[in-house]
């Protein structure tokens, strides 16, 4: 099994009629989980066919509306279809007063409960599960911000077909050998696990990091990382501009990449000045090669 990222929207600020703001849904086994909620949202995830009531966990990076204006509308919608899950939603102080005094002076009541956690601080564990682990990441903004790390966790060891036969394993034994257990014949013989089981594919990781300024304490955090989605919000050309804003440049996020050897870079968040994304590629494949602009609808498997 591996983390699939739906990419809903590549744009920063201002959205067009073709870019929308910051969304994205990570797949994992079957549990869906939103990462930034930016205005019109809950379009994307309809025209991407994504169910929304499967998203129990909605993480948001930090309070600029480009991240989370779309929050309160998904949020109603939900309540709309009858949702019953509880929801969680990760983000840094203040989004639960945010939300909740819009649906209090509305008058309206949701019928789910939702369950608010801040976050504290970066290297956080904010959501641990049977099949991932989700980390906050420091970012550097004008606000408090942080990324989100999905570390997918390892899959169960796979029963070779030939020692089915082999060693006549009855169904019973079958879920605890799985899990790297040795088995034990009726008449007493001990089976090593290692001749019964190939290893379950690696773990993957992935790494959410946007909005932030070139930030090189990110590189450490980022070992092993298999698909980093970097925001470039600008090129080299607005250098002045990325530094005043807290946004980096293509080439930062290469750089970032780079350094920190990760197998995979997704540009995304860009400033809705570019119509073409082929300057981002330019600058940034010199440095990393493998690096790619984020397309809106496309899947990423990591
Ligand atoms: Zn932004
Ligand atoms: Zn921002």
């Amino acid at each position: 099994m591996a983390l699939k990222v739906l990419i809903l929207g590549s744009g920063s600020a201002l959205p067009t009629i073709s870019t929308n703001q910051t969304s994205q849904v990570i797949e994992c086994g079957n549990q869906l989980y939103l990462v930034d909620c930016g205005e019109g949202t809950q379009i994307q995830l309809r025209k991407n066919k994504v169910k929304i009531q499967n998203i129990n966990h909605i993480f948001i990076s930090h309070l600029h509306g480009d991240h989370f204006f779309g929050l309160v509308g998904l949020l109603s919608t939900m309540h709309l279809l009858g949702r019953k899950n509880e929801l969680n939603i990760y983000a840094p102080k203040g989004l639960d007063e945010i939300v909740k005094i819009q649906f209090r002076n509305a008058g309206s009541y949701l019928s789910f409960e939702m369950h608010f956690h801040t976050i504290e601080q970066s290297g956080e564990i904010l959501l641990e599960d049977s099949k991932l682990t989700v980390k906050s990441l420091p970012l550097k903004h004008r606000i408090p911000c942080y990324g989100f790390l999905f570390e997918e966790k390892e899959g169960l060891r796979k029963i070779k077909i030939s020692a089915l036969a082999e060693y006549k394993i009855p169904t019973y034994a079958r879920k605890s050998i799985t899990e790297g257990k040795d088995f034990e014949r009726p008449e007493g013989e001990v089976i090593p696990n290692r001749l019964l089981t190939n290893d379950p594919p690696k773990p993957t990781k992935y790494a959410f990091c946007s909005d932030t300024a070139y930030y090189e304490k990110l590189i450490p955090l980022l070992k092993d990382v298999d698909l980093l989605y970097h925001e470039a919000t600008f090129i080299e050309s607005e250098r002045k501009r990325a530094i005043k804003t807290f946004h980096p440049t293509a080439a930062d996020a290469a750089n970032i990449a780079k350094k920190s050897e990760v197998k995979k870079l997704l540009l995304g968040h860009f400033s809705n000045r570019y119509k073409h994304k082929d300057g981002f590629l330019q600058e940034a494949r010199p440095i990393f090669k493998e690096t790619d602009v984020a397309v809106e609808g496309k899947e990423y498997l990591v």
